[in-house]
C-alpha cells in the first residue's frame, strides 16, 4: 500500500515512555510504541525519532530548585540520550537497524549527529534517533525535532502525545467544552496561545513550511494510520 510520506520526523514527548507512572521508562510502553514505528518502516517509510527527556529531567525544573540554567538543561539533554538508548534497544530487538546520532559527542555511545550520515542511514532502512537536543541549552526537543526534520528532508513531524488525540481549544481534561480543531495554522497556534510546541519550534515549521501533525499514541497503531493518509489527530500548516 502506498503511503502518505516517505520520509517522517517521529516527535514523542519523555512523558510518553513514563506511561502511568509518570516518571522514568515504562518497557511494556517502549515495547508497544517501538512495535508501531517497526510497522511503518516495513511499509517503506524512512523514521526518524527525537524523543524528550521530561520523564526524567527538565532544565527547567533544576532552575526552579536553584541550579544554573545551562547546567540543569545539560542534564535534560542527558536525559534525552537514556530514552534514545532505551527506544534503539527496544527497535533492535524487533529486528530493525537503527543509529543513534548525538548533537553533544559520545562517541562510546554514540554516533555525534552529522547530516549527510544521518540521511544515509535512513536511506538504508536504518532508524535515525536523534539524542541530546540540538546540543545548547535553553532550546527544547520540540525544536530539535523542527531542526533535524528540516535538515534530513522529512516531510512531516508526527507529533505523538498520550492522552490526548489532537489539538483542542482548551484542555479537555480541566474544560468539557474544549473542542478538538482538524487543521490549524501555524498563526493560529500562536495567537490562541496554544501550547502544542514552544513558540521557537512553531515559528521555525512556520519559517521553513514544515507540517505538523499532532495524535494520540494511547492506540498505538494511529502511528500507522497517520503515515498511511488518515486523516487523524490535527494538522498544523
Ligand atoms: N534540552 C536542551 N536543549 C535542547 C533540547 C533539550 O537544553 O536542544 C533540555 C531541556 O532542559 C529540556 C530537557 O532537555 O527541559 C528535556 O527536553 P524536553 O523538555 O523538550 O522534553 P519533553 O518535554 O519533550 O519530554
Amino acid at each position: 500500500m502506498a503511503t502518505k510520506y516517505k520520509r517522517v520526523l517521529y516527535k514523542l514527548s519523555g512523558e510518553a515512555l513514563a506511561g502511568g507512572k509518570g516518571f522514568g521508562i515504562d518497557s511494556e510502553v517502549v515495547t508497544k510504541i517501538t512495535s508501531q514505528i517497526v510497522e511503518v518502516v516495513k511499509q517503506g517509510v524512512e523514521v526518524a525519532i527525537v524523543v524528550g527527556g521530561g520523564n526524567i529531567w527538565r532544565g527547567k525544573t533544576g532552575e526552579e530548585l536553584g541550579m544554573e540554567r545551562a547546567t540543569a538543561d545539560s542534564m535534560g539533554m542527558l536525559a534525552t540520550v537514556m530514552n534514545s538508548l532505551a527506544l534503539q534497544d527496544a527497535l533492535e530487538q524487533k529486528g530493525v537497524d537503527t543509529r543513534v546520532l548525538t548533537s553533544v559527542e559520545m562517541k562510546e555511545m554514540a554516533e555525534p549527529y552529522i547530516r549527510r550520515r544521518a540521511i544515509r542511514h535512513l536511506e538504508k532502512g536504518r532508524v535515525a534517533i536523534f539524542a541530546a537536543g540540538i546540543g545548547n541549552p535553553y532550546f527544547s526537543t520540540d525544536t530539535t525535532a523542527a531542526l533535524r526534520a528540516k535538515e534530513i528532508g522529512a516531510e512531516a513531524i508526527l507529533m505523538g502525545k498520550n492522552g490526548v488525540d489532537g489539538v483542542y481549544s482548551a484542555d479537555p481534561k480541566l474544560d468539557s467544552t474544549a473542542t478538538k480543531y482538524d487543521k490549524l495554522s501555524y498563526m493560529d497556534i500562536m495567537n490562541k496561545g496554544l501550547t502544542i510546541m514552544d513558540s521557537t519550534a512553531i515559528t521555525f515549521c512556520m519559517d521553513n513550511h514544515l507540517p505538523i501533525i499532532v495524535f494520540s499514541i494511547d492506540d498505538a497503531e494511529n502511528i500507522v494510520k497517520v503515515v498511511s493518509d488518515s486523516n487523524l489527530g490535527t494538522t498544523i500548516e
